[in-house]
């Protein structure tokens, strides 16, 4: 097939990418390049710089290339940000992915694969969290994500456009060459490994009066690429169809059990401050994957959260100041 990623140049969609290309697809990664890293995309990708908020550009691209599906990675991602700066956050994630659906139903291009989030949940009423409990986000970033759900289904019934939604839980993990480089990072997991390379002197750890046996907050790591894994699979389930999925492993770990296993993966002690929780976090986000499964054929391989950890700390020794310094890191 000749699929758009959008969002192609940052961490889950580059490895996404990768793996496209590795199945025999076209693929065309639009960015607007502010936070992906032009050293991200494979050589056999083409890569279009533009932002999905500018019609034109949008237009432009789907007269020349002849598009089959769109995997959209786009958008900000950091919850935290969002509390400060709600705005931006509905400009980037919900204006623009209407400018996309938009573009992509006015040249008939009607299979789309949504990176969507557990944020989409808010406080959940239970864990493991299955797919039809309700949306509640406490941050707008969540609320984005499931806005745009929920215009996609009239986008379904009216316009005939088949996508999937795919709720990750948290992202983490490396590929051989690809991995996390977020600038400013906020993700807990880069943190704690740029703590034991030296780069920071501890771990701010947000919160430890939580309601969970150590009092910190807990969260389902999936491997990256996994999750790329299921936009593949996706795409092919658009076909039939469309759905909304979890991906997550299904167990969850806190904070200081993150930090825990890091500290063995490294060796290094890994300090910890802490502080204040940080506002618009749920307490403990743990997925049912087990729609994802039946449905999807999708099957988690990286689940154990050392090995996770481990595959990020390679990239990240290799890469110790990402990607702009990847040769440094190299030598
Ligand atoms: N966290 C932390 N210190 C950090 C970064 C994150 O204690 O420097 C915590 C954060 O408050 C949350 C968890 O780690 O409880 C996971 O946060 P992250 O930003 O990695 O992912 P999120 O779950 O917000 O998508």
């Amino acid at each position: 097939m000749r699929v758009l990623v959008v969002g192609g140049a940052g961490y889950i969609g580059s490895v996404t990418v990768s793996e496209l290309l590795e199945s025999g697809h076209e693929v065309t990664v639009f960015d607007n390049m502010s936070t992906g890293h032009r050293e991200a995309v494979p050589a056999k990708a083409q890569l279009v710089s533009g932002d999905v908020r500018d019609e034109a550009a949008l237009a432009q691209l789907f007269s020349s290339a002849k598009l089959d599906a769109v995997i959209y990675y786009g958008g900000l991602i950091a919850a935290g940000e969002s509390m400060q700066k709600p705005g931006l956050y509905f400009d980037h994630n919900v204006s623009g992915v209407i400018t996309l659906l938009n573009t992509m139903v006015a040249h008939g291009v009607l299979r789309f694969v949504f990176s969507s989030s557990a944020a989409v949940y808010g406080e959940p009423e239970a864990v493991p969290i299955t797919e039809d409990q309700p949306l509640r986000p406490v941050n707008p970033y969540g609320e984005t994500k499931a806005a745009i759900e929920r215009l996609l289904r009239w986008y379904d019934s009216q316009c005939g456009l088949r996508h999937v939604s795919l709720r990750y839980f948290n992202a983490a993990g490396a590929t051989a060459n690809l991995g996390e480089d977020h600038s400013p990072e906020t993700h807990l997991i880069p943190i704690v490994l740029q703590v034991a390379l030296g780069q920071r002197e501890y771990v701010p750890l947000f919160g430890s009066d939580y309601p969970t046996p150590d009092g910190t907050c807990i969260r389902d790591y999936v491997h990256v690429s996994d999750l790329a894994e299921a936009h593949l699979l996706a795409m092919q389930r658009c076909k039939v169809g469309s759905g909304v999925y979890n991906l997550g492993v299904g167990h969850g770990f806190s904070n200081l059990e993150v930090i825990e296993a890091a500290r063995r993966v490294t060796g290094h002690p890994i300090p910890v401050r802490n502080e204040a929780r940080r506002a618009g976090d749920p307490v403990a986000l743990v997925a049912s994957a087990e729609k994802a499964k039946a449905e999807l054929g999708w099957r988690p391989k990286i689940t154990a959260l050392e090995e996770i950890v481990a595959s990020a700390w390679r990239w990240h020794r290799s890469h110790p100041h990402g990607y702009s310094g990847a040769e440094e890191g190299r030598r």
